[in-house]
């Protein structure tokens, strides 16, 4: 008998309805409203009922950048990031991390294919 494909599994965050409205009333002008039911599964009482636009510096060249409420919302309800993170590189840094990351990444593959030296084991060895 074949078996029953396993669902997804099923998540509902730990908060209340009546305190999630009683937490909307207070939504400020300009924010967006979040979906918390898609959130990655996380165990807080208060997640991100709404996300506004956030003001960080950079931790890479260190200019002020904007973490957009919409880019929050896409991040936490599209890509499930936990509710946890938030941006701290700016656009082109993140964009420049990604590329450096997906060059090493093929470089790594690209060395894995190539045939290893008859005698590795001795150019390995230490010298000093
Ligand atoms: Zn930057």
């Amino acid at each position: 008998m074949p078996r029953k494909k396993p669902s997804e599994p099923q998540w509902s965050p730990p908060v209340k309805k009546e305190y999630q409205e009683y937490c909307l009333e207070q939504m400020p002008a300009g924010a967006i409203k979040a979906d918390i039911s898609k959130h990655a599964p996380h165990n807080s009482y208060s997640p991100p009922f709404w996300y506004v636009d956030q003001h960080t510096k950079c931790v890479e060249c260190g200019k002020e950048f904007t973490f957009t409420a919409r880019q929050q919302k896409h991040w936490h309800e599209v890509y499930k990031i936990p509710i946890y993170v938030a941006a701290n590189r700016c656009v082109n840094c993140r964009r420049k991390r990604r590329g450096e990351l997906l060059t090493q990444k093929q470089h790594m593959e690209e060395m894995a294919k190539r045939p290893r030296h008859p005698n590795e084991a001795f150019l390995r060895k230490r010298t000093k």
